[in-house]
Protein backbone atom coordinates (compact mmCIF):
# COMPACT_ATOMS: atom_id res chain seq x y z
CA UNK A 1 0.00 0.00 0.00
CA UNK A 2 1.53 3.50 -1.00
CA UNK A 3 1.28 6.41 0.71
CA UNK A 4 -1.80 7.83 -1.84
CA UNK A 5 -3.59 4.61 -0.76
CA UNK A 6 -3.11 5.28 3.00
CA UNK A 7 -4.30 9.24 2.45
CA UNK A 8 -7.48 7.67 0.74
CA UNK A 9 -7.92 4.80 3.50
CA UNK A 10 -7.91 7.30 6.50
CA UNK A 11 -9.71 10.01 4.75
CA UNK A 12 -12.57 7.28 4.31
CA UNK A 13 -12.25 6.47 8.20
CA UNK A 14 -12.92 10.05 8.72
CA UNK A 15 -15.91 10.44 6.52
CA UNK A 16 -17.14 6.99 7.79
CA UNK A 17 -17.41 8.03 10.94
CA UNK A 18 -18.89 11.47 10.58
CA UNK A 19 -21.30 10.14 7.82
CA UNK A 20 -24.79 9.35 10.22
CA UNK A 21 -23.17 11.19 13.03
CA UNK A 22 -24.32 14.90 14.04
CA UNK A 23 -20.65 16.22 14.05
CA UNK A 24 -17.76 15.29 15.79
CA UNK A 25 -14.53 17.30 17.09
CA UNK A 26 -11.35 16.93 15.98
CA UNK A 27 -10.54 15.22 18.96
CA UNK A 28 -13.10 12.97 19.50
CA UNK A 29 -12.61 11.94 15.17
CA UNK A 30 -8.71 11.06 15.93
CA UNK A 31 -9.87 9.25 19.24
CA UNK A 32 -12.70 7.06 17.21
CA UNK A 33 -10.63 6.30 14.22
CA UNK A 34 -7.33 5.79 15.61
CA UNK A 35 -5.05 8.51 13.96
CA UNK A 36 -3.11 11.40 15.63
CA UNK A 37 -4.80 14.50 15.94
CA UNK A 38 -2.25 15.86 13.65
CA UNK A 39 -2.78 13.44 10.61
CA UNK A 40 -6.80 13.71 11.67
CA UNK A 41 -6.45 17.70 11.15
CA UNK A 42 -4.78 17.91 8.48
CA UNK A 43 -7.08 15.66 6.78
CA UNK A 44 -9.81 17.63 7.73
CA UNK A 45 -8.31 20.70 6.59
CA UNK A 46 -8.44 19.61 3.38
CA UNK A 47 -11.90 17.90 3.01
CA UNK A 48 -12.85 21.39 4.41
CA UNK A 49 -11.22 23.01 1.16
CA UNK A 50 -12.91 20.50 -0.93
CA UNK A 51 -16.54 21.68 0.51
CA UNK A 52 -16.91 17.76 1.75
CA UNK A 53 -16.74 18.90 5.32
CA UNK A 54 -17.79 22.23 7.06
CA UNK A 55 -17.07 23.20 10.80
CA UNK A 56 -19.74 24.60 13.06
CA UNK A 57 -19.24 26.91 15.54
CA UNK A 58 -20.12 25.94 18.99
CA UNK A 59 -22.55 27.90 20.54
CA UNK A 60 -21.86 26.56 24.00
CA UNK A 61 -20.37 29.54 26.04
CA UNK A 62 -21.41 28.59 28.98
CA UNK A 63 -18.54 26.54 30.01
CA UNK A 64 -15.87 27.94 28.63
CA UNK A 65 -14.41 27.22 24.93
CA UNK A 66 -16.01 24.27 23.79
CA UNK A 67 -14.38 22.59 20.22
CA UNK A 68 -15.58 23.59 16.73
CA UNK A 69 -17.58 20.51 15.34
CA UNK A 70 -16.79 18.64 11.67
CA UNK A 71 -19.84 18.16 9.69
CA UNK A 72 -19.99 15.89 6.99
CA UNK A 73 -22.28 17.71 3.27
CA UNK A 74 -23.48 14.13 2.94
CA UNK A 75 -26.90 16.04 1.25
CA UNK A 76 -24.61 17.75 -1.85
CA UNK A 77 -23.81 14.24 -2.43
CA UNK A 78 -25.48 11.63 -4.56
CA UNK A 79 -26.35 8.94 -6.75
CA UNK A 80 -29.02 7.33 -9.39
CA UNK A 81 -30.15 4.03 -7.91
CA UNK A 82 -32.16 1.80 -10.72
CA UNK A 83 -33.74 -1.43 -10.35
CA UNK A 84 -34.79 -4.01 -12.67
CA UNK A 85 -35.46 -7.16 -10.04
CA UNK A 86 -39.20 -6.76 -11.40
CA UNK A 87 -40.27 -7.86 -14.54
CA UNK A 88 -40.74 -5.41 -16.83
CA UNK A 89 -40.28 -2.82 -14.95
CA UNK A 90 -37.57 0.06 -14.04
CA UNK A 91 -37.35 1.56 -10.27
CA UNK A 92 -35.40 4.80 -10.80
CA UNK A 93 -34.62 7.08 -7.23
CA UNK A 94 -31.81 9.01 -5.97
CA UNK A 95 -30.57 8.91 -2.68
CA UNK A 96 -27.46 11.29 -1.49
CA UNK A 97 -24.92 10.37 0.86
CA UNK A 98 -26.95 10.46 4.57
CA UNK A 99 -29.68 7.71 2.89
CA UNK A 100 -32.18 10.19 2.22
CA UNK A 101 -34.78 9.89 -1.03
CA UNK A 102 -34.63 13.06 -3.29
CA UNK A 103 -36.43 11.13 -6.26
CA UNK A 104 -38.21 8.03 -6.58
CA UNK A 105 -40.20 6.61 -10.00
CA UNK A 106 -41.03 3.26 -12.02
CA UNK A 107 -41.47 3.34 -15.65
CA UNK A 108 -43.04 0.69 -17.41
CA UNK A 109 -40.60 -1.01 -19.87
CA UNK A 110 -42.65 -3.96 -21.12
CA UNK A 111 -42.47 -2.30 -24.80
CA UNK A 112 -39.06 -2.35 -24.68
CA UNK A 113 -36.99 -4.57 -26.85
CA UNK A 114 -33.18 -3.44 -27.07
CA UNK A 115 -31.06 -2.60 -24.01
CA UNK A 116 -30.06 0.94 -25.89
CA UNK A 117 -34.02 2.02 -24.96
CA UNK A 118 -33.01 1.52 -21.25
CA UNK A 119 -30.30 3.11 -21.22
CA UNK A 120 -31.99 6.33 -23.23
CA UNK A 121 -34.77 5.89 -20.59
CA UNK A 122 -32.15 6.78 -17.64
CA UNK A 123 -29.84 9.02 -19.12
CA UNK A 124 -33.12 10.96 -20.45
CA UNK A 125 -34.41 10.98 -16.50
CA UNK A 126 -30.70 11.58 -15.38
CA UNK A 127 -30.36 14.94 -17.64
CA UNK A 128 -33.90 16.19 -16.84
CA UNK A 129 -33.30 15.71 -13.16
CA UNK A 130 -29.67 17.94 -13.67
CA UNK A 131 -31.57 20.48 -15.43
CA UNK A 132 -33.98 20.67 -12.11
CA UNK A 133 -33.38 23.52 -10.28
CA UNK A 134 -34.34 21.25 -6.24
CA UNK A 135 -30.86 19.39 -7.73
CA UNK A 136 -28.54 22.83 -8.59
CA UNK A 137 -26.38 22.00 -5.17
CA UNK A 138 -26.28 18.50 -5.73
CA UNK A 139 -23.52 16.53 -7.37
CA UNK A 140 -24.21 13.31 -8.86
CA UNK A 141 -20.94 10.71 -8.05
CA UNK A 142 -22.53 7.85 -9.95
CA UNK A 143 -24.82 5.13 -10.92
CA UNK A 144 -25.72 2.03 -9.18
CA UNK A 145 -27.83 -0.95 -11.01
CA UNK A 146 -29.34 -3.83 -9.17
CA UNK A 147 -29.84 -6.60 -11.34
CA UNK A 148 -31.13 -10.16 -11.12
CA UNK A 149 -28.18 -12.14 -12.81
CA UNK A 150 -24.48 -12.16 -12.26
CA UNK A 151 -21.90 -9.36 -13.19
CA UNK A 152 -18.75 -11.07 -15.15
CA UNK A 153 -16.32 -9.28 -13.79
CA UNK A 154 -14.35 -10.62 -16.68
CA UNK A 155 -16.29 -10.09 -19.73
CA UNK A 156 -18.31 -6.74 -18.28
CA UNK A 157 -20.89 -8.23 -18.85
CA UNK A 158 -24.54 -9.08 -17.18
CA UNK A 159 -24.73 -13.36 -17.48
CA UNK A 160 -27.54 -15.62 -15.96
CA UNK A 161 -30.44 -12.47 -16.04
CA UNK A 162 -34.17 -13.84 -16.18
CA UNK A 163 -34.80 -10.83 -18.79
CA UNK A 164 -33.64 -10.80 -22.47
CA UNK A 165 -33.06 -7.20 -22.30
CA UNK A 166 -30.03 -6.74 -20.52
CA UNK A 167 -28.96 -10.38 -20.90
CA UNK A 168 -25.43 -10.75 -21.93
CA UNK A 169 -24.95 -7.18 -22.65
CA UNK A 170 -22.04 -4.74 -21.43
CA UNK A 171 -24.84 -2.60 -19.19
CA UNK A 172 -22.14 -1.25 -17.15
CA UNK A 173 -19.92 0.00 -19.76
CA UNK A 174 -23.15 1.50 -21.63
CA UNK A 175 -24.74 3.55 -18.73
CA UNK A 176 -21.05 4.81 -17.73
CA UNK A 177 -20.41 5.96 -21.64
CA UNK A 178 -23.66 7.61 -21.57
CA UNK A 179 -23.97 9.17 -18.57
CA UNK A 180 -20.32 10.29 -17.87
CA UNK A 181 -20.49 8.60 -14.75
CA UNK A 182 -18.75 5.85 -12.90
CA UNK A 183 -21.23 3.02 -12.75
CA UNK A 184 -21.47 -0.09 -10.48
CA UNK A 185 -23.67 -3.00 -12.07
CA UNK A 186 -24.36 -6.12 -9.10
CA UNK A 187 -27.00 -8.73 -8.28
CA UNK A 188 -29.64 -7.58 -5.87
CA UNK A 189 -29.22 -10.02 -3.31
CA UNK A 190 -25.78 -8.80 -2.67
CA UNK A 191 -26.65 -5.26 -2.74
CA UNK A 192 -29.23 -5.63 0.10
CA UNK A 193 -26.20 -7.78 2.05
CA UNK A 194 -24.38 -5.08 1.33
CA UNK A 195 -26.30 -2.21 3.00
CA UNK A 196 -27.02 -4.49 5.62
CA UNK A 197 -23.75 -4.94 6.58
CA UNK A 198 -24.02 -1.57 6.56
CA UNK A 199 -26.05 -1.46 9.27
CA UNK A 200 -24.50 -3.88 11.50
CA UNK A 201 -20.91 -3.12 11.48
CA UNK A 202 -20.17 -4.80 14.63
CA UNK A 203 -21.43 -8.15 11.79
CA UNK A 204 -18.95 -10.07 9.80
CA UNK A 205 -20.93 -12.65 8.33
CA UNK A 206 -24.70 -12.20 6.85
CA UNK A 207 -26.85 -13.46 4.27
CA UNK A 208 -29.78 -12.06 2.35
CA UNK A 209 -31.82 -14.56 0.84
CA UNK A 210 -33.62 -12.40 -2.07
CA UNK A 211 -36.09 -13.52 -4.38
CA UNK A 212 -38.41 -11.76 -7.40
CA UNK A 213 -38.09 -12.25 -11.09
CA UNK A 214 -34.55 -14.52 -9.97
CA UNK A 215 -33.53 -15.74 -6.53
CA UNK A 216 -30.00 -15.51 -5.57
CA UNK A 217 -28.12 -14.82 -1.94
CA UNK A 218 -25.50 -12.15 -0.82
CA UNK A 219 -23.01 -13.14 1.59
CA UNK A 220 -20.50 -11.29 3.60
CA UNK A 221 -18.69 -13.80 4.74
CA UNK A 222 -15.77 -12.55 7.33
CA UNK A 223 -16.29 -9.39 6.86
CA UNK A 224 -16.27 -9.24 2.94
CA UNK A 225 -18.41 -10.11 0.18
CA UNK A 226 -18.13 -13.26 -1.33
CA UNK A 227 -17.38 -13.47 -5.53
CA UNK A 228 -15.57 -15.91 -6.21
CA UNK A 229 -12.85 -15.41 -8.81
CA UNK A 230 -15.78 -14.31 -11.83
CA UNK A 231 -18.31 -12.87 -9.86
CA UNK A 232 -20.48 -16.64 -9.89
CA UNK A 233 -19.88 -17.15 -6.36
CA UNK A 234 -23.00 -18.31 -4.19
CA UNK A 235 -25.51 -18.74 -7.36
CA UNK A 236 -28.56 -20.26 -5.96
CA UNK A 237 -30.67 -21.05 -8.91
CA UNK A 238 -30.18 -24.14 -10.30
CA UNK A 239 -29.52 -26.47 -7.00
CA UNK A 240 -31.65 -29.31 -7.67
CA UNK A 241 -34.14 -28.83 -4.44
CA UNK A 242 -37.32 -28.06 -6.31
CA UNK A 243 -40.40 -29.70 -8.03
CA UNK A 244 -38.35 -32.78 -9.95
CA UNK A 245 -41.09 -32.14 -12.81
CA UNK A 246 -40.14 -28.77 -13.35
CA UNK A 247 -37.96 -28.22 -16.39
CA UNK A 248 -35.86 -25.00 -15.98
CA UNK A 249 -36.46 -22.43 -18.84
CA UNK A 250 -32.97 -20.98 -18.26
CA UNK A 251 -30.52 -24.33 -17.91
CA UNK A 252 -32.97 -26.89 -18.76
CA UNK A 253 -32.17 -29.16 -16.18
CA UNK A 254 -34.95 -30.15 -14.15
CA UNK A 255 -35.99 -29.71 -10.37
CA UNK A 256 -33.86 -26.22 -9.77
CA UNK A 257 -34.89 -24.12 -7.03
CA UNK A 258 -35.50 -20.78 -8.42
CA UNK A 259 -38.52 -22.21 -10.42
CA UNK A 260 -40.58 -23.07 -7.06
CA UNK A 261 -38.99 -19.86 -4.73
CA UNK A 262 -38.67 -17.31 -7.63
CA UNK A 263 -42.27 -14.62 -7.89
CA UNK A 264 -42.74 -17.43 -10.88
CA UNK A 265 -43.11 -20.11 -8.26
CA UNK A 266 -44.95 -17.87 -4.93
CA UNK A 267 -47.46 -15.93 -8.18
CA UNK A 268 -49.45 -19.47 -7.56
CA UNK A 269 -50.70 -18.18 -3.94
CA UNK A 270 -53.02 -15.20 -5.74
CA UNK A 271 -54.40 -17.58 -8.32
CA UNK A 272 -58.43 -16.78 -7.90
CA UNK A 273 -59.98 -19.82 -6.76
CA UNK A 274 -57.12 -21.36 -4.60
CA UNK A 275 -58.90 -23.45 -1.74
CA UNK A 276 -57.89 -22.90 1.72
CA UNK A 277 -56.81 -26.68 1.47
CA UNK A 278 -54.66 -26.08 -1.23
CA UNK A 279 -53.30 -22.82 0.13
CA UNK A 280 -51.99 -24.50 3.17
CA UNK A 281 -50.26 -27.78 0.94
CA UNK A 282 -48.89 -24.79 -0.89
CA UNK A 283 -47.43 -23.12 2.18
CA UNK A 284 -46.50 -26.17 3.64
CA UNK A 285 -44.41 -27.38 0.00
CA UNK A 286 -43.14 -23.67 -0.74
CA UNK A 287 -41.88 -23.41 2.91
CA UNK A 288 -39.96 -26.96 3.25
CA UNK A 289 -38.07 -25.99 0.29
CA UNK A 290 -37.49 -22.77 1.59
CA UNK A 291 -36.49 -24.52 4.86
CA UNK A 292 -33.93 -26.66 2.61
CA UNK A 293 -32.40 -24.04 0.82
CA UNK A 294 -31.81 -22.06 3.80
CA UNK A 295 -30.09 -25.10 5.99
CA UNK A 296 -27.96 -25.79 3.18
CA UNK A 297 -26.78 -21.77 3.25
CA UNK A 298 -26.20 -21.50 6.90
CA UNK A 299 -24.72 -25.00 7.27
CA UNK A 300 -21.97 -23.63 4.88
CA UNK A 301 -21.74 -20.05 5.89
CA UNK A 302 -22.74 -19.96 9.53
CA UNK A 303 -24.37 -16.43 9.43
CA UNK A 304 -24.80 -14.17 12.58
CA UNK A 305 -27.75 -12.64 10.97
CA UNK A 306 -30.08 -13.82 7.72
CA UNK A 307 -32.50 -12.12 6.10
CA UNK A 308 -35.13 -12.62 3.48
CA UNK A 309 -36.31 -10.41 1.21
CA UNK A 310 -38.10 -9.23 -1.99
CA UNK A 311 -41.34 -9.32 -4.04
CA UNK A 312 -41.04 -13.27 -3.97
CA UNK A 313 -41.25 -13.76 -0.16
CA UNK A 314 -43.69 -11.50 0.93
CA UNK A 315 -45.70 -14.60 2.02
CA UNK A 316 -42.51 -15.43 4.06
CA UNK A 317 -44.57 -15.07 7.88
CA UNK A 318 -46.59 -17.71 6.99
CA UNK A 319 -43.67 -19.92 5.54
CA UNK A 320 -41.76 -19.45 8.72
CA UNK A 321 -43.56 -22.36 10.59
CA UNK A 322 -42.09 -24.63 7.79
CA UNK A 323 -38.95 -23.03 7.84
CA UNK A 324 -37.90 -23.14 11.22
CA UNK A 325 -39.45 -27.07 11.78
CA UNK A 326 -36.80 -27.77 8.76
CA UNK A 327 -33.95 -25.42 10.21
CA UNK A 328 -34.62 -27.25 13.69
CA UNK A 329 -33.85 -30.92 11.88
CA UNK A 330 -31.00 -30.05 9.52
CA UNK A 331 -28.97 -26.77 11.47
CA UNK A 332 -29.45 -28.31 14.68
CA UNK A 333 -26.04 -26.43 16.38
CA UNK A 334 -26.67 -22.83 14.38
CA UNK A 335 -30.55 -22.87 15.62
CA UNK A 336 -29.65 -23.65 19.19
CA UNK A 337 -27.45 -20.53 18.96
CA UNK A 338 -30.62 -18.50 18.09
CA UNK A 339 -30.09 -17.57 14.61
CA UNK A 340 -32.31 -14.53 13.73
CA UNK A 341 -34.31 -14.57 10.32
CA UNK A 342 -35.55 -10.81 9.41
CA UNK A 343 -37.75 -10.62 7.02
CA UNK A 344 -37.53 -7.29 5.24
CA UNK A 345 -40.38 -5.85 3.95
CA UNK A 346 -38.99 -3.24 1.86
CA UNK A 347 -36.33 -4.87 -0.23
CA UNK A 348 -36.40 -2.06 -2.64
CA UNK A 349 -35.19 0.62 -0.17
CA UNK A 350 -32.59 -1.59 1.22
CA UNK A 351 -31.36 -2.49 -2.50
CA UNK A 352 -30.98 1.69 -3.21
CA UNK A 353 -29.06 1.92 0.24
CA UNK A 354 -27.07 -1.13 -0.87
CA UNK A 355 -25.63 1.29 -4.00
CA UNK A 356 -25.84 4.31 -2.22
CA UNK A 357 -22.83 2.33 0.50
CA UNK A 358 -21.07 1.20 -2.52
CA UNK A 359 -21.01 4.62 -4.38
CA UNK A 360 -19.56 5.69 -1.37
CA UNK A 361 -17.16 3.41 -0.75
CA UNK A 362 -15.72 4.08 -4.50
CA UNK A 363 -16.05 7.68 -4.22
CA UNK A 364 -12.87 9.92 -3.90
CA UNK A 365 -13.65 12.79 -1.84
CA UNK A 366 -10.15 15.02 -3.09
CA UNK A 367 -10.51 14.09 -6.65
CA UNK A 368 -13.72 16.72 -7.31
ZN1 LIG B 1 -32.00 -24.13 -13.93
Amino acid sequence: MDITDIKAENIKKILTVLRFSSGLTKRDLASIVGLSFSTVSNLCNELKDCQVLYEEKSSDYSVGRTPNRLIFRCEKFCSICADLQEENLLHLAVLDFSNRQLFQHTYDISGFTHVEQLITQISNVYQSLRSDPAFREVQFIGIGVSVPAIYDQRTRRVVNATSPLFNDTPLRDLLSHRLQLPCYVDNEANLCALSMRQSHTDSDNILYLHSSAGLGVGVVCDGKILRGSNGYAAEIAHIPLGDPEIRCPFCHSYGCIENDLSQRGMDIFHFPGLSPDERQRLLEDRGRKLGELISILVNLFDPSVLYVGGSGLVEYPSLAPYVEQVLRARSAMIMERGLPIVHDTDSLQTIEQGIIQVTYEKWDPLAL
